[in-house]
Order: structure tokens, then C-alpha cells, then sequence
């Protein structure tokens, strides 16, 4: 029907997208995966992963991830770095507009995942990196023996904020309710760690700093709207993710908050491109379900491809 560069072209290397390749590469479709930085995605931030069945005792983010590798690599995944601007849909071809060329596919596999979100408050893009942080595995280790504060109340909230004790005098967790989100087992560790504070009902309002950077921060109760100071020379910020879709917000349906609308099937509103992971519509976003839906998706545009009844 049409001569293209790939069978299936996958925008995302982190665990949806590897797992998508692997399966594609091993039903022998031509496959490319483009990732912008490294591979591996929010795992490279992550310390351990103890929720990956298999690993009793947990395992590393990036050796996790450099295993997900090398399993795609033996199947013969091809991969290439640059970061893709859009997607064109040609009908039952693609055209993948990355950096300075053009890559044309039958199928396409998003799988680019989510970034941390902002607070979105007045001084915090000016503190980032002199106190202001969205990944205590990578900047934790600057904050020894000073205050710091971590910002939310779900699982990486809490995580971080156990990681952070390593090294902190103390560190304050700041929620906007009076319970937290972040699972059971996580609350009662957080919660029996004398190092934790919780300040509940509470929310960042704005941030004191000198040249040297954050000093400090000012927290509003949300209940009274009373206000307080406290010392701290490090935050952060773990307040949920937003979704790395804006390249295809224009040409696939999705949601307010940018997440791809996209069932177990993984399909979206356009046929023949698929989204799996952290960047779809879900109820629960892990490394198993991004490594379920990498292996549906894969499976899908085979069946996509078969159907159509493309000919070299
Ligand atoms: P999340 O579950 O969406 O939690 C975000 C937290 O930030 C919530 O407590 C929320 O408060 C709070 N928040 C949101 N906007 C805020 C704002 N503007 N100001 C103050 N607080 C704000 O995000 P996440 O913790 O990053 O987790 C994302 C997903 O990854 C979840 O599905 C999570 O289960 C998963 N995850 C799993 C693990 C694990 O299994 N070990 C580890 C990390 C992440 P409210 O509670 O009031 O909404």
C-alpha cells in the first residue's frame, strides 16, 4: 500500500515505551524508538523501586532500566536521540517531524510519559537549583544537616521526603489536607520517622532567599489562611505530574489536564497511534501498568498493521 521508513516508530524511552519496542522488535516489526534524553525516564530519579515484582528487597530506577535496555537491544530495537516537534497523519501512513528530518511510519506508539509538576508560585523558576528542587535522588545529597521541606502528600511526596532524612536535620512535609494521599505502608513509615514533621492543611505562599538562595518559606493554612515563616535551605517540590503531550495535543483528543485519551486498547482518536503509560488516560500509573500498556500497544499496531494489509 506504501513504502515507509518504519512499521512502528515509538516516541518515549522510559519503561512503557522500552517494553512497546521489545515487543514490537520481537514480532519482527521494524521499529525505532526516539527519546530526547536518556533512556529510562522518571526511573532514572528513582532510588528504588520496591513495588516491581521480582525483586524482593527492591531494585535501583537506572539498573532497572539498564536491564529494560539491554532486553530491547537483543531483540534488535533501533534507537535514536532528538526531540519530536509534531506529528503529521498522512491517513494510514505518519510522518514524524523530529528535530531537522522527517521519519515516516505506519504506526505510532506515545509513550513520552509525564514531568513534574510546578507549584506555579511567584520566585520558584528563579530558585530552581539554589534550594528549589522537583528530584531529591538527584539533589539530595546538597542538603546535608540543614532544614529542607517536601512539598505533597502522595507516594513520591512521601518517598522523597523518607529519602531526604539520609541527609537532612529535618525535613517538614507539607500538605494541603489533613491526610495524606500516598499509600498505607508509606504514611505509617513517614509518619514514625522522628526526623518528619507534617505541617497539615498547609500550602506554600512564597519563598525568603538571600544571594545564597532559599532560606526559607512562607506556609498559609488553608482552613484559618493564617500565615507562618519557617527555616529551610532546601524544597522539594513533588506535587503530581503533567503529561509530555503538547506535541500531539493538536491532532489526538485529550483530556484538560493534556492527558491522551486512550483506553486499555491504548488506541487514540486517531487510528493507528497508540499511547501507553504515564501519558494516557488511567486509573493507576506504575512501572507495571506502563509495561502493560507498552506490551498492548505494541500488539495493537501489529494488528493495526495486518489489518490494513500494508505491502512493502
Ligand atoms: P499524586 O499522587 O498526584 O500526588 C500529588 C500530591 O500533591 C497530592 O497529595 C496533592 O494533594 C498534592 N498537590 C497537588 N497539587 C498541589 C499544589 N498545587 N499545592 C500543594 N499540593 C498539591 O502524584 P505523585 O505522588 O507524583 O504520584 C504520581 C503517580 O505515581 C501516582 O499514581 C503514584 O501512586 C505513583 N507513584 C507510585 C510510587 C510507588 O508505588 N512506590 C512512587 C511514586 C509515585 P491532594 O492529595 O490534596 O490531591
Amino acid at each position: 500500500m506504501s513504502n515507509t521508513d518504519y512499521d512502528v516508530v515509538i516516541i518515549g524511552g522510559g519503561p512503557a515505551g522500552m517494553t512497546a519496542g521489545l515487543y514490537a522488535s520481537r514480532a519482527n516489526l521494524k521499529t525505532m524508538l526516539l527519546e530526547k534524553a536518556i533512556m529510562g525516564g522518571q526511573m532514572m530519579t528513582t532510588t528504588t523501586i520496591e513495588n516491581w515484582p521480582g525483586y524482593p528487597g527492591g531494585i535501583g530506577g537506572p539498573e532497572l532500566m539498564m536491564r529494560f535496555q539491554e532486553h530491547c537491544v537483543e531483540f534488535g530495537l533501533e534507537t535514536d536521540s532528538g526531540t519530536v516537534e509534531k506529528i503529521i497523519d498522512n491517513g494510514t501512513t505518519k510522518t514524524v517531524v523530529i528535530d531537522d528530518k522527517e521519519i515516516t511510519c505506519k504506526t505510532i506508539i506515545v509513550a513520552t510519559g509525564a514531568i513534574p509538576s510546578k507549584l506555579g508560585i511567584e520566585g520558584e523558576e528563579t530558585l530552581v537549583g539554589k534550594g528549589v528542587s522537583y528530584c531529591a535522588t538527584c539533589d539530595g545529597a546538597f542538603f546535608r544537616n540543614v532544614p529542607i521541606a517536601v512539598i505533597g502528600g502522595g507516594d513520591t511526596a512521601v518517598e522523597e521526603a523518607l529519602f531526604l532524612t539520609r541527609f537532612a536535620s529535618k525535613v517538614t512535609l507539607v500538605h494541603r489536607r489533613d491526610q495524606l494521599r500516598a499509600t498505607k505502608i508509606l504514611q505509617d513509615r513517614a509518619l514514625a520517622n522522628d526526623k518528619i514533621e507534617v505541617a497539615w492543611n498547609s500550602v506554600v505562599d512564597g519563598f525568603e532567599s538571600d544571594t545564597s538562595g532559599l532560606t526559607g518559606a512562607i506556609l498559609k493554612d488553608t482552613k484559618t489562611g493564617e500565615t507562618r515563616k519557617i527555616e529551610l535551605q532546601g524544597m522539594f517540590v513533588a506535587v503530581g505530574v503533567t503529561p509530555t503531550t503538547e506535541f500531539i495535543r493538536d491532532l489526538v483528543d485529550v483530556t484538560e489536564d493534556g492527558y491522551i485519551k486512550a483506553g486499555e486498547d491504548t488506541q487514540t482518536s486517531v487510528p493507528g497511534i497508540f499511547s501507553a503509560g504515564d501519558n494516557r488516560t488511567t486509573v493507576l500509573r506504575q512501572v507495571s501498568t506502563a509495561v502493560g500498556d507498552g506490551a498492548v500497544a505494541a500488539v495493537m499496531a501489529e494488528k493495526y498493521i495486518d489489518e490494513l494489509g500494508y505491502q512493502e
